[in-house]
């Protein structure tokens, strides 16, 4: 068991590295309204899905605040 650290050394690279939110684009797959299930919110419970994502780590996010949220706490 180990204390919260507030430090980076631990952090895993989503939360050290900038990434930036990308939105589903329909023109790829003719689809409607593309969406991913936000992450964050599964994670609390919540199911609510997004048209933006992060491409580098390759999950669903709401923009606000979800984005943020997944990318600047180790636990989120
Ligand atoms: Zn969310
Ligand atoms: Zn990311």
């Amino acid at each position: 068991m180990r204390c919260s650290v507030a430090r980076n050394h631990n952090n895993p690279e989503r939360v050290t590295e900038r990434h930036f939110p990308s939105i589903y684009s329909n023109e790829a797959s003719k689809k409607q309204n593309q969406v991913r299930k936000c992450v964050v919110c599964s994670k609390r419970g919540k199911r609510r899905e997004s048209r933006y994502y992060c491409s580098q780590c390759n999950v669903g996010l709401c923009v606000v605040p979800c984005f943020q949220i997944y990318h600047t706490k180790v636990d989120y």
